[in-house]
């Protein structure tokens, strides 16, 4: 994970690349650290702090660093060593020529680190990262470039890298594999970064940097090659999306504004893909024809997006009549799964720069099936290297835990199944329309929901000290427990599991007494009876329960202590609706236990790590 971002041009370095890397921040927020080479003596010089890039901020008030145009900075979520000052990057070669930033794992610093501390080179930190810094040096100061390529030639494992060396003061070296980098190009200046954002605010033109490329940056031009030496063309393309995207906009946290601009998300992707009561999934990369062939779909995802893959599952099967399976994809890669080119796989990420999706993806590939992504990144290496992406275009989300990329998730998996269901010849028309009609009134109840979110806060608020929260749901609400529980844990702290309801007897039901909330996703449902007979065994056992309940269902207050009701819509359209509240809960229980809810404690947005 982490965040990457490197200058060279005309400018002070300092002040620009701690601007850009608080872009960043949502990417890793355990330590950082910028380095430059100095104008006047031509020297490295680097400050590091534990924490977030304030602290650094307020580090360099005291302890500055020299006049520069050439640098390169990093916000770090550690996966070697604690975040501590050593082990935050840059990391520096024994001489303190050589800078570099590493997003990702070196699998094999261990030989290599031994191999090197026997021909003398020093190592101050526990990371896996120093290795690159000692490696390049090893390979001679005559040629900053070559270096680096021998040393990329060694390495095992995932890296995106930011090189500099004071003997080389005007070039700036970056390098992928397996992580993100992009390359900013500005007039007299070039930046790399880890994602567009970071840089927006420079330039628009962009170049990503693909797999197995290294770049060698001067502040007026940039040459892309391949590792074997090979000169490639670098194309540049201009991105157009808004910087205000990545502003509060008067939010306490971008994850509440995020929340609320789940409506808009929705409606956008809808009356962008609904064309006259038909779905028009374009850039899905498949015929129809090509899509009535897979006799099989798999859904691949992890954390959020994995649920959104169980509600896919649900709708698809019971619209569609086509057998789909979930998988985590760090599981799938590993349970050589059973599948051909008449499978079709739809991975899903946000980011598109999640580790074991990708790996998921390549796994797939290689067995022949046919790989459709849901993505909100553009451009991102997921939507590189699958046939088809459908992006969900749900604009940047910083707020850690996902909300509207999930909710644009799962918009998407309504659209996929109507698909299905229509070139499978499934679904009368009647139903398709109906369905159709219900998708596009999604948005406005979204809103209403929203409207009564100060209820929603004061049940969140009054609930705020139970120990631990179970999740019940069934059918297509199965996935929404399961996502609600996961947001609380993400940013609450609190212990919490979801369940399918049914399940409850199976063990959960063990937990239950007056010290655990259950929350019960209740909505108008062919379960709906079961859910009650579930809510009765919890109060049985004194358990506390907050149900969300379907506008005008009075009965259910004779079995829950506190009620979000929420507007009528079509039962198989409910995961859209029931997931509002419970980010709500999520979000209220966090900010009353005053956690930092955009960077919860050891997470990072984008998972660029197996
Ligand atoms: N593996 C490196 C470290 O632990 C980089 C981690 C990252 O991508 O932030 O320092």
């Amino acid at each position: 994970m982490c965040g990457i971002v490197g200058y060279v041009g005309k400018k002070e370095a300092t002040p620009l690349l701690l601007s850009a890397l608080k872009r960043l921040e949502y990417r890793g927020y355990d330590s950082c650290g910028v380095g430059v080479i100095s104008l006047k003596d031509g020297r490295i010089a680097v400050q590091k702090t534990p924490g977030k890039i304030q602290n650094l901020v307020d580090l360099l008030k005291t302890k500055d660093l020299p006049l520069s145009h050439v640098g390169i900075s990093h916000t770090r979520w550690a996966t070697h060593g604690k975040p501590t000052r050593s082990n935050a990057h840059p990391h520096a070669d024994t001489s303190g020529k050589i800078l570099i930033v590493h997003n990702g794992i070196i699998e094999n610093y261990q030989e290599l680190k031994a191999e090197l501390q026997s021909k003398g080179y020093r190592f101050t930190s526990e990371t896996d990262s120093e290795v690159i810094a000692h490696l390049i040096a090893s390979f001679g100061r005559d040629d900053l470039f070559k270096a680096v390529q021998k040393t990329l030639k060694k390495l095992v494992g995932s890296f995106a890298l930011g090189i500099i060396s004071s003997d080389f003061p005007d070039r700036l070296i970056a390098a992928r594999l397996g992580s993100p980098l992009i390359i900013g190009v500005g007039k007299d200046e070039n930046f790399i970064a880890s994602d567009v954002s970071a840089i927006l605010e420079h330039t628009r033109k962009i170049i990503y940097l693909k797999d197995g490329e290294i770049a060698d940056i001067r502040s007026d031009e940039v040459c892309v090659y391949d590792l074997s030496g090979r000169k490639v063309p670098a194309k540049i393309q201009t991105v157009s999306f808004k910087l205000d995207a990545v502003q509060k906009e008067g939010f306490p946290h971008f994850m509440l504004k995020e929340i609320h601009e789940q409506p808009e998300v929705l409606s956008a992707m809808l009356s962008l893909r609904l064309k006259k009561g038909m779905v028009v999934l374009e850039g899905i990369g498949l015929s129809d024809t090509a899509l009535v062939q897979c006799r099989n779909i798999m859904i691949v995802a992890c954390g959020t997006a994995y649920h959104a893959g169980l509600v896919g599952k649900y709708i698809i099967e019971q619209l569609a009549c086509v057998p789909v399976a979930v998988d985590v994809s760090s599981e799938f890669r590993y349970r050589s799964p059973i599948i051909d080119k008449n499978t079709l796989v739809i991975a899903v990420s946000q980011s598109g720069e999640t580790a074991d999706t990708l790996a998921a993806v390549r796994e797939a590939k290689a067995r022949g099936a046919k790989v459709v992504s849901i993505c909100n990144v553009v451009g991102s290496s997921l939507t590189r290297e699958s046939d088809g992406v459908l992006y969900t275009h749900a604009g940047p989300e910083i707020g850690v835990a996902s909300t509207k990329a999930y909710t644009a998730q799962l918009g998407m998996m309504y659209l996929l199944a109507l698909k299905f269901a229509v070139i499978h010849k499934k679904l009368s028309g009647f139903r398709v329309q109906s369905l159709v009609k219900g998708l596009k009134e999604i948005p406005a109840t979204l809103k209403k929901i929203l409207k009564d979110k100060a209820r929603i806060a004061k049940i969140a608020r009054a609930n705020a000290h139970f120990g631990s929260f179970l999740f019940l749901g069934r059918n297509v609400n199965f996935p929404s427990a399961l996502e609600g529980a996961l947001k609380l844990k993400e940013i609450s702290y609190i212990p919490a599991e979801g369940y399918a309801a049914g399940e409850m007897k199976h063990g959960p039901i063990a937990l239950i007494d007056e010290y655990r909330a259950v929350v019960c996703i209740t909505p108008e449902s062919d379960t709906y009876e079961k859910m009650i007979s579930n809510m009765q065994e919890i109060r049985a056992r004194k358990g506390k329960i907050i149900a969300i309940a379907t506008d005008g269902d009075t009965g259910i207050r004779q079995h829950a202590s506190n009620i979000i009701y929420v507007p009528k819509v079509d039962r198989l359209l409910t995961p859209l609706v029931t997931v509002l509240p419970l980010q709500l809960i999520a979000y209220y229980i966090a900010v009353a236990r005053g956690n930092d809810v955009d960077q919860p404690r050891n997470l990072a947005k984008s998972v660029t790590v197996e």
